[in-house]
């Protein structure tokens, strides 16, 4: 059984006193939701206060990016042991904002994966084709690409502590939705790369979640799909009755 997970990214909203209330409303809300793993992705700024908040609960706390290097020259970077010190237990790696915006490339995500694992963090992995490349027929090229220039030079012990998340850039942000059996087509195309290099046994473990436009009432049809794990929520995650609504999704007892 893998447990899911469901992570929200707040991407560059909410200040530290919005944040910190957020937590503070999302406490009870979630306090008995141990079916799943509940994530909020704050800003940089608010990593600390947001750790505080949640201190004592089952929210756990992940920062929207890092650095590989332990120190050094970078101006505006933040490194692993940083987000440790501030209470992360998670980080996202590789979101198709940071591969657009920020010229993201699958190697450096495979340096800050590595990076991330080394300081005990959490890595959620983000993949995901552009409607372009859906379009011409090369989602499963451009997901191989992603996972094999991602994941080179990892280890069966490193593998296991990552989660993937499988984000259509298409369908960020976008209010278009994968449908949940276009999802589960990706996620067994990755479960099999996963297999491939990691085999069967890590395969049936790893948890990989969907990302793009997961509201309150979609997120049952997907996590209906036996192999959606969870999801990577961004807009839904800045409202604590959507978010709450998303985690406590309706299940079969
Ligand atoms: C995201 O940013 O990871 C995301 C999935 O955003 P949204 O839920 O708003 O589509």
């Amino acid at each position: 059984m893998r447990k899911p997970v469901i992570a929200g990214n707040w991407k560059m909203y909410k200040t530290i006193a919005e944040a910190v209330e957020f937590v503070q409303k999302l406490k009870p809300l979630v306090a008995n939701s141990a079916h799943c793993d509940v994530v909020v992705g704050p800003p940089f700024t608010a990593l600390r206060a947001v750790a505080d908040a949640a201190k004592g609960s089952n929210i756990a706390v992940s920062a929207q990016d890092l650095h590989w290097d332990k120190e050094g020259a970078h101006t505006g970077d933040v490194s692993p042991a940083m987000l440790v010190d501030a209470g992360c237990t998670h980080v996202i790696i590789g979101h198709s904002e940071r591969r657009q915006d920020h010229g993201e490339t699958d190697a450096n995500v495979n340096r800050k994966i590595k990076a991330a694992l080394a300081a005990g963090l959490a890595p959620i992995v983000c993949v995901g084709e552009t409607l372009a490349e859906r379009e011409a027929g090369k989602t499963e090229e451009v997901l191989r690409r992603q996972f094999q220039g991602g994941f080179t030079g990892l280890t069966p012990q490193d593998f296991c502590r990552i989660i993937i998340a499988y984000e259509p850039v298409w369908a960020i942000g976008t209010g278009r939705t994968a449908t949940p059996e276009m999802a589960a087509e990706s996620h067994r195309y990755l479960r099999g790369l996963v297999r491939q290099q990691f085999g069967e046994n890590l395969a049936s473990q790893s948890r990989i979640l969907y990302g793009g436009s997961v509201k309150p009432d979609n997120i049952e049809s997907l996590m209906a799909q036996e192999e959606i794990d969870g999801a990577l929520v961004g807009g839904a995650s800045l409202k604590v009755d959507s978010f709450s609504a998303i985690v406590n999704y309706p299940r079969a007892s």
